[in-house]
């Protein structure tokens, strides 16, 4: 298993620490990799400002093309990296094979193509004599730092648009799944100019806080947790650096009673437990109207229930385990509490699975009310909960009480309804009778406590460039 670093166009052996890379459906090492040492940081980060140069003056019909080949070589060898994401984050094998990697491949081309096709306010004279213009230029060093539960796409969504503007790029992967990104290294090592793109790999308050940290980075793009959000925000402040926070969410899931509950059980089923629940827009907060509730518990409990857990490889399995004992303690915790509430009830799953892998079993907490943890804070795992609600403001309401801001969903037969009640949501996507689905033409990002940055579209090609301004005395 490739498990050198990328520097300054060469795979390199990590000088610090060495983390144990393990199967979270065994428990058992698959891979040993020794983090960055404080050197290798200064490394990464002077070969990307070495770089930059060149890069940022390269047409983008060069990047384009670049970028193109990169998306080939994903899917090329997508067989190879959908096993190693499997292995390491426990996704079911097929879906990270037939929903991850041709996503992955199609964000490559899309910033390919939108690298190609910028458009903005035109150049005139708005004072006379004189002629202004907008540039949009690359920012300069951009740090990303991804997080565990998608390791190869949160790479893609980060270093396609940095590329596509032309900036370069340090990325570290999360310590717990770095596999992927390695292997990434190996085409990039091979594909683009030394130092545009450097992996580094290495714990978050270590390898990841001199990252941040480098005076020579200019800005930093996270996905992760509020909490390293926060952090990064104090340590970008003392360089007034840019960044760029896709953090965590708690998705409210409104069912309204006329809608239609097979669609919706069926969708619950689907995109509250995709990735063992481990992603930050799972339908994982229900609010269900007073003529549907009994029968949403009731359908929603029964299907949950036919979710088939197992190991990555199995035939037909649908959900792994979670990244790691302290997640699946974690979650086992949230669904303790909630179960010792008189008011809850606990209606499929609310265990943890035997053996020596980190299994939980899908769950439904009902009877949910709002002021509940399991209501405000985000599980990260395969547990929904469901609350009644009386009325449409109470649905809003809340929906919207919550620091989180980064998905939700509606559901309901009337049109105007829907529109309504999705104009007031406070939510960076608000979806109607489906949820989670992304497309890369469109944003992904939050508001509030979710964080500012969009992902994916023409808005990520715009957080990674710079507006400048040029005037021209005639
Ligand atoms: P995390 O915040 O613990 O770690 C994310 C990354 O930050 C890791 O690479 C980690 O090493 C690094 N890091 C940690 N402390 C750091 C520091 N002080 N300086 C620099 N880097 C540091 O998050 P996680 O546990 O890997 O991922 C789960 C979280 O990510 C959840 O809260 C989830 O909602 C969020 N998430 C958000 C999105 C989104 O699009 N908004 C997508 C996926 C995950």
């Amino acid at each position: 298993m490739q498990s050198r670093l990328l520097i300054n166009g060469r795979l390199v052996a990590g000088q610090g620490q060495v983390e144990q890379i393990l199967d979270p459906a065994t428990g058992k090492v698959i891979a040993r990799v020794a983090e960055a040492s404080t050197q290798q940081v200064n490394a990464a980060v002077k070969a990307a400002q070495e770089a930059f140069d060149g890069w940022s003056r390269t047409p983008p019909k060069d990047r384009a093309t670049l970028l193109l080949k990169l998306a080939d070589r994903v899917e090329a060898e997508g067989a190879e990296f959908a096993r190693i994401e499997s292995q390491n984050c426990g996704k079911p094998l097929a879906a990270a094979l037939n929903d991850e990697i041709p996503a992955i491949a199609d964000v490559f081309r899309y910033f390919a193509g939108a690298a190609r096709t910028m458009t903005g306010a035109v150049a005139g004279e708005y004072a006379a004599g004189f002629t202004s213009m907008i540039r949009r230029d690359p920012v300069g060093v951009v740090a990303s730092i991804a997080p565990w539960n998608y390791p190869l796409m949160m790479a893609a969504w980060k270093l396609s648009p940095a590329l596509a503007a032309g900036n370069t790029v340090v990325l570290k992967p999360s310590e717990n799944t770095p596999l992927t990104a390695l292997k990434l290294a190996e085409l990039l090592a091979e594909l683009l100019p030394a130092g545009v793109v450097n992996i580094i790999t290495g714990r978050g308050d270590s390898v990841g806080a001199a990252l941040v940290s480098h005076a020579g980075v200019r800005m930093v793009s996270l996905t992760g947790d509020v909490a390293t959000g926060e952090k990064i925000l104090k340590a970008a402040a003392s360089g007034i650096k840019r960044t760029h926070l896709e953090l965590g969410g708690k998705a409210p899931v409104i069912v309204f009673d006329d809608a239609d509950i097979d669609e919706v059980v069926s969708g619950v089923r689907t995109f509250g437990f995709y990735n063992a629940g481990q992603d930050c827009t799972a339908a994982c907060r229900l609010y269900a109207g007073p003529k549907v509730y009994e029968r949403l518990v009731a359908d929603l409990s029964k299907a949950v229930s036919t979710i088939k857990v197992g190991r990555q490889q199995a035939e037909g399995v649908e959900m792994g385990p979670l990244i790691s004992r302290e997640q699946r303690e974690r979650v086992a915790g949230f669904v303790e509490r909630a179960r010792a509430m008189q008011h809850i009830e606990v209606t499929a799953g609310g265990h943890a699975g035997s053996g020596s892998g980190f299994f939980y079993e899908p769950t439904v907490v009902a009877g949910a009310r709002q002021a509940d943890e399991i209501v405000r804070q985000e599980v990260f795992g395969p547990v929904v909960s469901v609350t009644r609600f009386k009325d449409v403001e109470q649905a809003i309401s809340w929906a919207n009480d919550s620091e989180y801001g980064l998905a939700s969903s509606v559901w309901t037969k009337d049109v105007g309804r829907a529109m309504q009640v999705a104009a007031r949501l406070q939510y960076g996507c608000t979806w109607i009778n489906t949820h989670f689905m992304l497309v890369s033409e469109m944003p992904h990002g939050g508001v509030k406590r979710s964080g500012y940055g969009k992902d994916l579209s023409l808005y990520a090609l715009e957080d990674y460039t710079t507006v400048r301004h040029v005037m021209v005395k005639l």
